[in-house]
């Protein structure tokens, strides 16, 4: 468990006040009474400041820092971050939909991932993204054939793998060898040659991306002087990469991890750069959990207490289909009452309703509570309802936003007609 003394995941914007959590200015427990549980709740001070201290960092550089949406990709929440300045990194062509639905500038998007389809690439193209970031030389080509087709040049940064350690959790590290992503290392330079000599694309930088959920400087200072080190091969060839992408990757308190701030990790990274003479190029970076995970909590209602006699067990009404990470990863979020009690604890493991023994949410957590008192699971502003699904037919929660005094929902808790919409019944 997390030491007493390590700040609450989301402070300052997650506190107590008046005996009980509230986010920013409201009372959870008053957000729980209105819309309900689950109930995902967002900080739109904690996203901003988030961003604002990507934004200290690269200021008076040019950079474009495009937020990694599949952290959490709710309408509202890309619009906020459209309107803060930011461009998008895509995976799909939903995702490319919905940066547009929201208000954002394609002009500003980049286009990562392993399997890109021909028809995402067009569309794509047709929207006149930024930089379509590829993964291998047989998307090289069909990205070329797809250009040529559409009559547009297709602007191509190729990713690739440092194979440095991020020294994160084996699911989400991305850069080392024998990883499905990015191009090797010493396969890159040939990798650019080529892309140079294809009619349909135009070489316009490079990049990277380590893993996620990293927590120290190292592993982005070796990728640096790596990607740095590539960047003069390359271009002792001929070619000229406008922009260098390092990707994402920045962690966050999850249970008293001290993660580099990202003006602290920039400062740093830029003094590399300006070292090595390259503190002009044009810079992109793909942050994503580090920009919304600490902003965004779960409210979860507990529905029973079931003593075992080796285990007891607190049965909460979010489940994994809500809130998948630990299932995952085994991944810890810090959980307390929105209204501490006094009296005992008791240790629990703290498990949803969906029928699979990986359902859970929290193992051995000392909580003071009773049936019908209401949770907050911490940190589960990335990668919980973007990864979310119907299991059990659960309807998806709601989402709210919340700005000081006042809440927004930003997305109407989902009913079983919704869910079945798409299915059609035999004639
Ligand atoms: C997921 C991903 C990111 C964002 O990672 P975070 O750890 O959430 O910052 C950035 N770039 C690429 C290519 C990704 O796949």
């Amino acid at each position: 468990m997390a030491s007493s003394a390590s700040p609450l995941p989301g402070a300052p914007y997650l506190h107590h006040a008046h005996g009980e959590l509230h986010l920013e200015g409201v009372a959870l427990s008053q957000l729980a009474l209105q819309y309900g549980t689950p109930l995902f709740a967002y900080s739109k001070a904690a996203m901003l400041h988030a961003l604002g201290a990507y934004q200290k960092g690269l200021a008076g550089r040019k950079a474009t820092i495009c937020y990694a949406m599949k952290a959490n990709s709710n309408l509202a929440i890309l619009q906020l971050f459209a309107r803060a300045g930011c461009g998008f990194d895509v995976v799909s062509g939903g995702e490319l939909a919905r940066v547009l639905a929201a208000g954002g500038r394609a002009d500003q998007v980049i286009f990562s991932g392993v399997g890109k389809t021909r028809q995402e690439m067009e569309h794509a193209l047709k929207a006149g993204i930024a930089c379509f970031n590829v993964e291998s030389l047989a998307e090289l080509e069909v990205l070329n054939e797809v250009a040529l087709r559409v009559g547009r040049r297709a602007p191509v940064s190729l990713r690739v793998n440092p194979n440095v350690d991020a020294k994160t959790h084996p699911y989400i590290s991305t850069g080392l060898k024998g990883n499905k992503f990015g191009i090797s290392h010493e396969d890159a330079v040939a990798a650019y040659v080529h892309a140079g000599q294809l009619q349909g694309l135009e070489v316009v930088g490079i990049d990277c991306h380590i893993g996620s959920q990293i927590t120290e400087v190292g592993p982005y200072l070796d990728t640096a002087d790596r990607i740095l080190d590539l960047v003069q091969a390359i271009e002792a060839t001929g070619v000229t990469l406008k922009h260098l992408d390092f990707g994402g990757g920045l962690g966050i308190n999850y249970r008293g991890e001290q993660p580099p701030q990202a003006d602290a990790l920039w400062a740093l990274l830029l003094a590399k750069l300006d070292a090595r003479g390259f503190g002009q190029r044009h810079l992109v970076i793909e942050p994503g959990r580090s920009l919304v995970g600490n902003a965004g909590i779960c409210l979860t209602e507990v529905l029973y207490l079931k003593p075992g006699e080796t285990k007891h067990f607190c049965i909460v009404d979010a489940a994994m289909n809500d809130l998948p990470r630990p299932a995952m990863y085994q991944a810890h979020h810090h959980i307390e009452a929105v209204r501490p009690r006094s009296g005992a604890a008791v240790t629990y493991d703290v498990v949803g309703p969906v029928c699979e023994s990986g359902d859970w949410l929290g193992r051995d957590r000392d909580l003071t509570v009773q049936a019908g008192d209401v949770l907050a699971v911490c940190s589960t502003g990335a990668y919980c309802v973007a990864m979310g699904s119907n299991y059990n037919t659960r309807n998806r929660p709601a989402e709210v936003l919340v700005d000081g005094n006042q809440v927004h929902l930003i997305r109407q808790r989902e009913t079983p007609q919704d869910q079945w919409r798409q299915e059609v019944l035999l004639p």
